[in-house]
């Protein structure tokens, strides 16, 4: 069973990205610049922006975080987004999320210029994404997507189902495997069978947030399973997919942690340098 390395992966992609934006200085004697807007004192979101913010610095972006308490105005968030929206120097806004309850989060996407929208969530990315359009494309299936590409570069006609159906995950996940031409199944919380459906498999991608749900005998021989899960439990950190039965079935699997995780940081800063190029068009 091939191991999908992801931070290993993340590490490459980290590398011509810097190479890149080294290309793009000479070129346009600018840097892409990134600017995270983070509202309250949750850790883990604390943790991701120190991450994104080191992840940024070490391929040459200009990177800056603006922090706010959670009793901030949703109109000082919108004004600053505004800011934002029109300043040159700033290719790429990100709004850390979860936000506290009284900002209505679907007015902060929109409010986000898509070409600056460098999570992908605006909705005329979103439409653009299942058009076939350019588009930003959401961090963690790009990610996915591109550890998928390494193992099996040629995905036309396979079968590939995707577990889960949230706008971050798999409604993203299921378009950029149909742009592959694989014949997609999208399976959720209502589905009738779904190790039935994940039998039929030759890729599956599952991002639910339940440790371990896909097991052993859910995964026909040889696939590709990419797990997105990240579950606390009293064991630590495990995925959505039973690691130790799957491996013994599955052509390659993502660890957790280890795989998809790193390579979503890595998709960031890969979606701030595309939205600075468009720009530059
Ligand atoms: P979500 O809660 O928004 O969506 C979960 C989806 O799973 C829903 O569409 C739901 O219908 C489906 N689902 C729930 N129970 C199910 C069941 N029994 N069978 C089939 N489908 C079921 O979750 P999300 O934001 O997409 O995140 C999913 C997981 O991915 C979480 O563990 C999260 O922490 C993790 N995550 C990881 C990364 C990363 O970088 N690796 C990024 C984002 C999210």
């Amino acid at each position: 069973m091939i191991l999908i390395d992801g931070k290993k992966a993340a590490a490459e992609l980290r590398a011509e990205l810097k190479e890149e934006v080294a290309g793009l200085k000479s070129k346009h004697n600018k840097v892409p610049g990134l600017t995270v807007i983070l509202i309250g004192d949750l850790t883990p979101s604390q943790i991701y922006v120190r991450n994104k913010e080191k992840s940024a610095n070490e391929v040459g972006l200009k990177s800056e975080v603006i922090k706010y308490p959670d009793s901030v105005e949703e109109k000082t968030v919108l004004e600053k987004i505004k800011e934002l929206n029109s300043d040159e120097t700033v290719s790429g806004i990100l709004v850390q999320l979860p936000l506290p309850k009284h900002i209505d989060k679907q007015k902060v996407i929109e409010a986000i210029n898509p070409s600056k929208d460098v999570d992908g969530f605006h909705p005329m990315n979103v439409g653009n994404l299942s058009s076939g359009y350019e588009s930003s494309i959401p961090c963690t299936p790009l990610g996915c997507y591109l550890l998928i590409k390494k193992i099996e570069p040629n995905l036309s006609g396979k079968k590939a189902v995707v577990v889960g159906r949230s706008n971050l995950n798999g409604k993203p996940m299921t378009q950029l495997l149909l742009k592959e031409n694989c014949t997609v199944t999208i399976t959720h919380s209502k589905t009738k069978d779904l190790k039935a459906e994940c039998l039929e498999a030759d890729i599956i991608v599952a991002a639910v947030g339940i440790p371990e749900l896909v097991r052993g005998d859910w995964v026909k021989k040889d696939a590709i399973v990419i797990d997105v899960g990240i579950n606390k439990t009293d064991n630590g950190i495990v995925g959505d997919v039973h690691f130790d039965e799957v491996s013994k079935n599955a052509k390659a699997l993502t660890p957790v942690p280890g795989g998809v995780g790193p390579m979503t940081i890595a998709c960031l800063l890969k979606n701030t340098i595309e939205c600075f190029k468009r720009s530059q068009k």
